[in-house]
């Protein structure tokens, strides 16, 4: 009989591992909670294109993607603003994210993937401390490998045996609480700039928000707060933005929906005996860079890779650890930095963050530092910095802060590499204690 995969939740990542895996000959069955026409977002939401051919994946119908926006960040003061350099066209798009839920849903199930709709999990089945299938619709599923891909709020990572040390929820800073919505263009008003405008700690805000004219023809209007939003707060940062923006009008085009994105660095242990998380259950996202679904997609891919090429009929954490090394070496080091990164900027002071903004020390070149791109041609110099250096002299304040940051950041990334290369249990223990220290201590200090 074929290896049995139970992917619970119709996350990203799961569905691009559930087709891998299916097209290798396992017998992979998906439960969805919701229904078939209601998951994903009914709006467009970015990813790099190239992420497609990364994954082996067809691209999806040209009609449901578009080009990507430039960004622009817009200090507190709203006196400077940042741009990030642009991609080349289409390299980044902006994609309809119920139709790529569907593109991937076709794929899955003309491979013959089984996906049950409507079909809520709710308890991990642990026999002997190892995950061995689930309750899908009150039902028992066995299975040999159980993929945790039902998002940020995973019921499941609780209810992994405890020697495992997969984190249970993430803490109040790791979260951002965010509405949008869209709204009608006000007929006879400018075209506004193209660019997207990210107000930086909006309203001196813990978070950010933004108004902005899409391609097609929308007011996408975003406001997002670490810590949660509370529904004045959302109406006193929607009022501020239709007062400076005269293209959006007080017409709904569609009601504003409520949402949750991880913001912080990546999950400790990945894996489990007979259990893996992948996507939002893992904290896989590049903290405010979006990147959700790529990261989700590519570690998806990569999973289903590791298992069909290592030949892991025993899906134990052992066998299931090289997958986890390749996720940090590749992903996780880097976003665990930009999670520090974003923490500095939300925590320094709003004055000393418009004095950066406007000073010369940070500029639209080094916003390619915080882009998806790997591969970014934009790098640091010795140049650079020393000239940058001589510019924040001017505030000490300035530079302490940047500095115990920076430490912070380059210590978490040092300490992400530092993963051990097999599955040792006390070497790989000793390794996550002193990785979650390191956020844990933010987490616990509200930071
Ligand atoms: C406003 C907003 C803007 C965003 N912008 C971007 C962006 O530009 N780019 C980007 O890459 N990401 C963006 N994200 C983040 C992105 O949505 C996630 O990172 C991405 O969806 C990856 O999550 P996932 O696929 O792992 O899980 P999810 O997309 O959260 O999917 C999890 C699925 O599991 C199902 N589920 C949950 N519990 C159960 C259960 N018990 N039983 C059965 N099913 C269950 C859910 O119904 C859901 O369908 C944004 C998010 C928001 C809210």
């Amino acid at each position: 009989m074929s290896q049995q995969i139970l992917v619970l939740g119709l996350g990203h990542g799961g569905l691009v591992a559930a087709l891998k895996l299916r097209e290798a000959g396992f017998a992979v069955t998906v439960a969805e909670q919701k229904s078939r026409g209601t998951v994903g977002w009914p709006w467009y939401d970015d990813i790099r294109a190239d992420l497609f051919a990364a994954c082996g994946l067809p691209m999806p119908p040209r009609d449901c993607y578009t080009n990507k926006g430039k960004r622009l960040f817009i200090s507190p003061d709203e006196q400077n603003s940042l741009r990030v350099p642009s991609a080349r066209p289409m390299e980044e798009i902006s994609i309809d994210r119920r139709a790529l839920l569907r593109h991937l849903v076709g794929l899955c199930e003309a491979a013959g993937v089984v996906i049950r709709w409507e079909t809520k999990a709710t308890d991990l089945l642990v026999e002997n401390d190892r995950v061995c299938g689930a309750v899908c619709g009150g039902e028992t599923v066995r299975a040999d490998l159980v993929i945790d891909a039902s998002g940020l709020f995973s019921p499941f990572r609780a209810q992994v045996p405890k020697q495992f040390h997969v984190q249970a929820q993430p803490g109040k800073t790791d979260v951002m609480t965010a509405w949008r919505a869209f709204y009608k263009w006000t007929p006879g008003t400018a075209a506004p700039d193209p660019d997207r405008n990210i107000y930086i700690k909006h309203q001196s805000s813990v978070g950010l928000s933004w108004c902005n004219l899409n391609d097609r023809g929308e007011v996408d209007v975003f406001v997002g707060r670490i810590g949660g939003l509370t529904e004045e707060e959302k109406d006193a940062a929607v009022a501020a933005l239709h007062k400076n923006h005269a293209f959006f009008s007080s017409e709904v085009l569609r009601e504003g929906l409520w949402g949750f994105i991880s913001l912080r660095g990546p999950l400790g242990m990945l894996v489990a005996d007979g259990y893996c998380a992948v996507g939002d259950s893992a904290f896989m996202t590049m903290p405010m860079m979006g990147s959700g679904m790529e990261c989700a997609m590519q570690a998806g891919s990569r999973l289903a890779q590791h298992i069909v090429e290592h030949g892991v009929t025993d899906c134990s954490a052992a066998n299931l650890w090289g997958w986890q090394v390749w996720y940090y070496r590749t992903f996780g080091a880097r976003y665990v930095f930009v999670d520090l990164v974003k923490r500095w900027v939300l925590n320094i002071d709003v004055d000393l963050l418009n004095w950066l903004f406007g000073c010369g020390a940070v500029t639209n070149e080094d916003m390619g530092l915080v882009s998806t791109d790997p591969d970014n041609p934009n790098k640091l110099t010795v140049g650079k910095i020393l000239k940058k250096v001589a510019i924040v002299l001017k505030k000490p304040a300035v530079i302490r802060q940047t500095a115990v940051w920076m430490l912070r950041a380059a210590r978490a990334k040092k300490t992400a590499l530092s993963i051990p290369e097999s599955y040792d249990k006390p070497k790989v223990d000793a390794w996550l204690r002193r990785y979650d220290a390191i956020l844990g201590k933010l987490a616990a200090k509200g930071k």
